[in-house]
Order: structure tokens, then C-alpha cells, then sequence
């Protein structure tokens, strides 16, 4: 293949709207079968083997999860050559705010070079492209030219729970060289960003009982307020500055190597154009420059996601809460275990007074990384290159993914580039992807399996 035909922009816009008018959202249960069905139906008319697999087949007691779709096709040409298993997902993150949406969410609207909705981007238009440049050797040959499987799972937005325990069962099944990740970012400069990791996650939320149920704010003079307690917990967590004050927090964090610096120093962060986007006028601690880069790539933190206690309605009312509960997310580096830093956590409390705030932890995944040597990053970048005219090597994505249990137990690479523009809205109202984007990323994709056929050795 010398050069790459079109690709089928009308199919792969119509897949992508049969997709986003299912509105799978996993936080809500809500048509996940439905859609896992719609997307096995999809791989079946471009020629692709699938079948769904249900999580009961995996573990007997495991909680409802919804299906994985599981998709195969075998090279005839070339049986015994490579392997690329794609990674996707299906469901999508809530619409609301729905009144801060211009259109439907669940439509799948064209304007102009943009399609709008939820999942546009995140990730059923990145899954789209996948399929496409499957569906363009299909068409083309009537083969591919390599072994491709596609794992496409039901619960990513909600913290991708079932996956290691389904890969774990399955590793003969989701054999592969290479994993393409579920999607990738491209920046403002139109450039893809290939990224060679994910940090990790610890979700916790932490509840303080006052008593027995709100009560009026004269007796703040004789009842402890939960709210306050809460608080005063949480200023011993981290310092103004961010640094994380749980003792040994720090303690597991592997050192970036020299080359892993000089990579990340030479990735580009647009601070003007960010700031704008985010209507903010600086960044915590005034870091600027290098620090931001470094910051995304490796540096664990302690954010409060949502804090609720008391009366917040309007005007006033006086009480004193009955409790106070605040979720947080700490993002995680290498080699940091999302289950010993709640171990950490949980002393921290005790240590400090607080043993009676109650505290449960809702997730946690350890980050991943391949390494950035690997041979496959300058064959993906050549490709990616081939079409963008060029692209940057990200030692890590700042967000998290479920790729430590695809490096862990697959001990295979895994590799994430796709097509959506960094400013594309994933997570929030009016989320879009670009027409022109999804319609390269499927040629870039193509280019991809098109490079691994032709692999000798490795
Ligand atoms: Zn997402």
C-alpha cells in the first residue's frame, strides 16, 4: 500500500451517530446491553467477528457489569503475523448539565466540520475510526493484512472495574503484540499527542456524623459541627502548595530517567491558549513552563471532586449538620499501589485524630507505562507523521485508564493515539468531534496495520 484511498466518511459518520443515539451512561446503568449489542451489530456488517461476553461468564459473583464486545479478525494473507488488539469503550459520561447543551445530546447534530454529542469523541468517535480502517483493507482486499481483535468494555467512565478480572480470564483470547489505546489527544497545533501511559487513581469518599440530625446552630456552643471536623481533616491532607502531607506518600514514586525528562521538557503546552480555554488567569503555585509539562506527566495529587454538608439552599438557615462527606481523587504516579496509599491514608487519619471519620474507598487503579524505547512508538509515530505531519511522544497522559492491567497482565505495549482535539469538550455540554480529525485518525489507523504487516521480525 502506497498510498492511502479516502476513506468512507459517510459510513463512518453514520456509525458514529447510530452510536451516539444510544445513550449509554454507565454512572446510570442506562443502555449498556443496548449498546454493546449496536456495536457488535456494527462489526458484524463491516466483517468483523464479534460476540458479546458477559462478566458472569467470568466471575460467578461479581456485581452486574455490562458486557465487553469482543471482536476478531484473522489475516488470511498473513495468519502468523502480528497481532493489534484495540482498545475502546462504549459507554459515555452523563449529558448534564443538559440545559448548557445546544442540542440534543443523544443526536449525533452536524454543523459545520464538527459532529456534536455525548460520546462524539469520548471514545465512540475514536472506536468509529478503528472500525473504519478495518472496514477499509475489508472492502479493499477482502482481507487484513494483519490479526486484529477488538476489547471493547461497558464501564471506562466508571472506573473500567471489571477489566482485570475479564483480561485476567481470557488472556489466551486477547493474545496480542500491541495495544492501541482507546483514544488520543491532538493539540492545538493539530498535532497528535502519542501518549505511553495513564496515572493512576485512588477514589475515596470520607464522612463526618455529627448528631443525630441537624439541629439548631444556638447549640454550635455544645455540638461539634461534622462540617468543621471534615474540614480541619482535610487542611491535613496537603499543604498550599499541593504537596500531599499523608506520611510516605511519596515513598514507592520510581524516578523519571533522564531520557523520560528530556522527552517530557520537549513536549509543547500552549499556557496562553490553555488559560484562555479555562477562563483562568494563572496556574497553582504559578508553575510555568518545563514544571507544567512535568506536572501533567508525574506528579500525584489530591483533589476534592464534590464537598456537601448542610444547608445550601437559599437565604439563611441556621443549623448545625447532621454530616459532612467530601469525595476526593488522588492521581497516581509509578509505582505507587492505589491499596497501600489507602492503607496510608487511613493511618494518616488515625494518627492525626480523625479515626472517627468514616472513610470508604469507591476505586483505585495503579498507573501504567510502556516503555518509551519500545519498537513500537517510532513505528506508530512514523505512521502518525505519514498523515498529521507530525506528532509529539508523551511519557504519560496526565488522566487515568486502565492501562497498568493491560501491561501487567498482557505484557504487551500499549499505545494510545486517536483524534480528539484537545479543546473537544469530552466530559462536558456540547462535547464535538471534528470531521476532519476522525477521517485522519481512520488513515492513520490504516497506516498503522498497513506498518505492522510489513514487520520482518521483532
Ligand atoms: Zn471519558
Amino acid at each position: 500500500m502506497d498510498t492511502i484511498l479516502n476513506v468512507d466518511t459517510n459510513k463512518l459518520m453514520d456509525d458514529l451517530i447510530r452510536l451516539i443515539r444510544i445513550p449509554s451512561v454507565s454512572a446510570r446503568n442506562q443502555n449498556l446491553e443496548e449498546c454493546a449489542k449496536e456495536v457488535a451489530q456494527i462489526m458484524k456488517e463491516i466483517g468483523i467477528d464479534s460476540e458479546l461476553i458477559y462478566f458472569d461468564e467470568v466471575d460467578k459473583n461479581a456485581a452486574a457489569a455490562p458486557p465487553i464486545v469482543y471482536g476478531e479478525v484473522k489475516s488470511k494473507s498473513n495468519p502468523n503475523g502480528k497481532t493489534i488488539l484495540f482498545y475502546n469503550h462504549y459507554d459515555v459520561q452523563p449529558e448534564d448539565p443538559l440545559d448548557l447543551w445546544d442540542c440534543n445530546p443523544f443526536e449525533g447534530i452536524v454543523k459545520g466540520d464538527k459532529i456534536f454529542g455525548r460520546g462524539a469523541s469520548d471514545d465512540k468517535g475514536e472506536l468509529i475510526t478503528r472500525l473504519n480502517a478495518v472496514e477499509y483493507f475489508l472492502k479493499q482486499t477482502g482481507d487484513v493484512p494483519v490479526n486484529i481483535k477488538f476489547l471493547v468494555e461497558g464501564e471506562e467512565e466508571v472506573g473500567s472495574n471489571s477489566i482485570s478480572k475479564f483480561i485476567n480470564k481470557n488472556k489466551k483470547k486477547f493474545k496480542t503484540d500491541l495495544v492501541i489505546w482507546e483514544f488520543g489527544y491532538i493539540d492545538q497545533r493539530e498535532r497528535p499527542i502519542i501518549s505511553l501511559g495513564m496515572k493512576g487513581l485512588l477514589y475515596i469518599e470520607m464522612t463526618a456524623t455529627g448528631p443525630s440530625r441537624d439541629v439548631h446552630s444556638s447549640l454550635a456552643v455544645l455540638i461539634e459541627n461534622p462540617a468543621w471536623r471534615l474540614v480541619h481533616a482535610l487542611s491535613t491532607l496537603v499543604n498550599e502548595d499541593g504537596t500531599i502531607l499523608i506520611e510516605g506518600w511519596y515513598n514507592e514514586v520510581k524516578k523519571l530517567t533522564d531520557e523520560e525528562i528530556t522527552m517530557i521538557e520537549n513536549e509543547s503546552f500552549d499556557e496562553e491558549s490553555f488559560k484562555r480555554e479555562y477562563g483562568i488567569n494563572k496556574f497553582i503555585n504559578n508553575i510555568d513552563g518545563k514544571n507544567i509539562k512535568k506536572a501533567l506527566v508525574n506528579e500525584p495529587t489530591c483533589n476534592i471532586t464534590g464537598l456537601i454538608s448542610g444547608y445550601t439552599g437559599e437565604g439563611a438557615k441556621t443549623i448545625i449538620p447532621s454530616k459532612a462527606s467530601v469525595k476526593i481523587d488522588f492521581r497516581l504516579i509509578p509505582n505507587m499501589d492505589p491499596d497501600l496509599q489507602f492503607e496510608k491514608l487511613k493511618k494518616h487519619l488515625e494518627k492525626n485524630g480523625f479515626g472517627d471519620i468514616q472513610i470508604t474507598r469507591i476505586h483505585g487503579e495503579a498507573a501504567g507505562r510502556t516503555d518509551i524505547n519500545n519498537h513500537y512508538v517510532k513505528l506508530i509515530q512514523e505512521s502518525a507523521n505519514t498523515v498529521f505531519g507530525e506528532s509529539i511522544i508523551s511519557v504519560s497522559s496526565a488522566g487515568t485508564g486502565p492501562m497498568y492491567e493491560f501491561i501487567n497482565l498482557l505484557k504487551v505495549p500499549c499505545i494510545s493515539i486517536g483524534g480528539t482535539y484537545v479543546f473537544s469538550r469530552i466530559h462536558s455540554p456540547n462535547e464535538y468531534a471534528r470531521i476532519d480529525l476522525l477521517e485522519k485518525t481512520a488513515k492513520c489507523m490504516i497506516t498503522i496495520i498497513d506498518k505492522i504487516s510489513k514487520i520482518q521480525s521483532y
